[in-house]
């Protein structure tokens, strides 16, 4: 074996190779063996000059450029987000002398987001409307209490969203109070931050602003569900600023314990956070402090990481619900396993100061009274209809049913209404209340409404203008095609993705058509391997190159550094 190697590596023999008949000296083998080595030496020979060679070349030169275009690809795209072009003025009329419409869409959120970004906005005058003047990536807010993620990373301003549409987009900072649906009017407040701005003295500025298209995507508000208690004392997990508090309590909590004798009941009190809400939010909330605890805590601050203890309390049988049994039990393992307390089955009746008291269904039906204290209570449970929605839909009698968000047709489009659209999770449709399928249903708005305008435009030439003959008969037909273009919305479900503590994230994914496939187009996995899936999912779904790239950096910052443990 020894010889036959060496005769495929040494540099002689494949000299001798190279001349057939000429019998080596070199060789100190038999006959036999010399064949045998002159066949290998020649094969090999054949591969390296026949096949291998030009595919390894191939190969070696894409893995070479392949850096450089991705270096180039993302110069560009940083370039172009940076360096946006002119955009077309908005004006009173089209080209065509068609009045141009005026769009209000109202918020910045998934929904809205979505539009400004798919639409083009050099068929409206578009003024986007919202209290907040960002995009926020929901998915990875979870992930910015403990510090994993810097909440700069995952904000988008909407003006540098609007900056980058063909059409210019006016942008105000308030918040709609009225919508008069019959006037098309809109009433807005915008809440005066600091004293300079505050004009004699008053705290808001108020305004009105007509409209002849309007879509609402203001989306939800936390709900309480009427539970005593949990209003005045609990952190919601919607918002940056929700983040922002929840760590500083966090902080706070640790901070008085350590002061404490050990052992006392305030202490343990202090240093332990209730969760409440098994679904994405509440369970990878939980598994990021857990991961903080036992990463950073610990390192720094041992004796206080010991006693830290994290609670989630779910009303149902089950955290993560809507996934499959197969995760759900291996997510409930794997936050056990960490340390996490779960309390399923467990209904809040009330919540006070210090307590959380809830009532959880025994095997053989009873209920037990427990009462958990906190220093922490993080509420992450379901949805609740903002005012503004409320407001819109006790003016349209068809409205009349919805009390757990606007009802719309197929189209999107408000029922009971000709010219008001809403999406998201100010709706209440058939959909889950998800950033999903609020993006979904921007994309759809986005082309109806450029549907709309160009039907619009194309009524205006036929009933306006004094076109006739094939002219007009052309328009006409493009009319009816346009007419037809607007199919019904249509959710594709692409799946669930969570993370659930130590780099594991749990799948339950969806491609292609569920009714053609029949479950066949379904995955559910859960690990490491789904954690780097879930990572990348994410980077891949934020709203610029420039989120990416912190996201990314913050990721590295805290493999290299770990999370602060600072009180900011
Ligand atoms: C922590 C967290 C994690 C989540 N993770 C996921 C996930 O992993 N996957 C997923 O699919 N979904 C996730 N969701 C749900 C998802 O974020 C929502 O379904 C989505 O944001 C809904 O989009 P929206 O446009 O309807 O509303 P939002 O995104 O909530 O936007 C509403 C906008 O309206 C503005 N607004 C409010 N009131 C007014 C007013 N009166 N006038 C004008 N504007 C107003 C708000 O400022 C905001 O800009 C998560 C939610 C949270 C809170």
């Amino acid at each position: 074996m020894q010889i036959l190697r060496d005769a495929y590596f040494h540099p002689d023999l494949q000299v001798y190779q190279a001349r057939p008949g000429y019998k080596s000296s070199y060789l100190p083998a038999s006959e036999g063996l010399a064949s045998t080595c002159d066949a290998s030496v020649g094969e090999a020979r054949k591969r390296s000059r026949g096949v291998n060679r030009p595919f390894l070349k191939f190969t070696g030169k894409t893995i070479l450029v392949s850096p450089l275009f991705f270096a180039a690809y993302y110069a560009y795209r940083v370039y172009d987000e940076t360096n946006p072009g002119p955009q077309q003025p908005q004006t009173a009329t089209h080209a065509s002398g068609n009045r141009k419409k005026t769009l209000v869409i109202l918020g910045s959120g998934w929904g809205a987001i979505s539009i400004l970004k798919n639409l083009d906005t050099t068929l409206y005058n578009v003024v986007v409307v919202s209290p907040r003047n960002y995009f926020l990536f929901t998915p990875l807010l979870p992930s910015c209490p403990t510090g994993t993620i810097e909440y700069r990373s995952i904000i988008e301003p909407v003006r540098t969203v609007a900056k980058r549409r063909p059409g210019e987009v006016t942008y105000y900072e308030a918040e709609a109070t009225d919508i008069d649906a019959t006037n098309n009017k809109l009433t807005l407040k915008q809440t005066l931050g600091s004293d300079a701005v505050k004009a004699h003295g008053e705290d808001t500025l108020t305004v009105t602003l007509d409209y002849d298209y309007l879509v609402v995507g203001v989306g939800a508000q936390p709900n309480t569900f009427g539970i005593p208690g949990v209003l005045e004392n609990s952190c919601f997990l919607k918002e940056l600023p929700d983040s922002q508090k929840i760590r500083k309590q966090f902080m706070d909590c640790i901070e008085t314990a350590t002061l404490l004798p050990k052992g006392s009941a305030e202490r343990a009190r202090l240093l332990r956070t209730v969760v409440v809400g098994g679904g994405p939010t509440g369970v990878e909330f939980a598994a990021e402090l857990q991961d903080y605890i036992d990463g950073d805590i610990r390192k720094w601050n041992p004796e206080i990481a010991a006693e830290l203890k994290v609670t989630l309390v779910e009303a149902l049988p089950n955290v993560l619900n809507m996934m499959n049994k197969k995760l759900i039990d291996y997510t409930e393992g794997v936050l056990r396993d960490l340390g996490i307390e779960l309390m399923t089955g467990a209904m809040v009746k009330k919540v006070d100061e210090n307590e959380v008291h809830a009532a959880i269904k025994q095997e053989n039906g009873e209920l037990k009274l427990v009462d958990v204290p906190y220093g922490l209570l993080v509420w992450a449970t379901g949805n609740g209809t903002r005012d503004i929605v409320k407001n819109l839909s006790s003016k349209i009698p068809e409205q009349k049913n919805a009390t757990r968000g606007l009802l719309v047709n197929e189209c999107m489009m408000l029922q009971g209404s000709k010219n008001i659209f809403a999406l998201g999770d100010c709706t209440f449709t058939k959909n889950p209340p998800t950033a999903q399928v609020a993006q979904q249903e921007g994309q759809y708005l986005a082309s109806a409404l450029e549907v709309l305008a160009r039907v619009d435009d194309l009524e205006y030439q036929l009933y306006s203008t004094e076109i006739a003959g094939i002219e007009k008969e052309r328009v006409q037909r493009r009319l009816h095609r346009e007419q037809k273009a607007i199919q019904p919305f249509k959710y594709q479900h692409m799946g669930v993705l969570a993370y659930i503590g130590s780099e594991r994230a749990v799948a339950d994914l969806v491609w292609g058509d569920q009714s053609f496939f029949k479950n066949l187009n379904n995955i559910s996995v859960g690990g490491t391997f789904t954690f780097f899936f879930w990572k990348s999912a994410y980077v891949q779904m934020l709203l610029s190159t420039k989120n990416q790239v912190l996201v990314t950096v913050d990721w590295i910052k805290v493999a290299l550094f770990g999370r602060d443990v600072s009180k900011e």
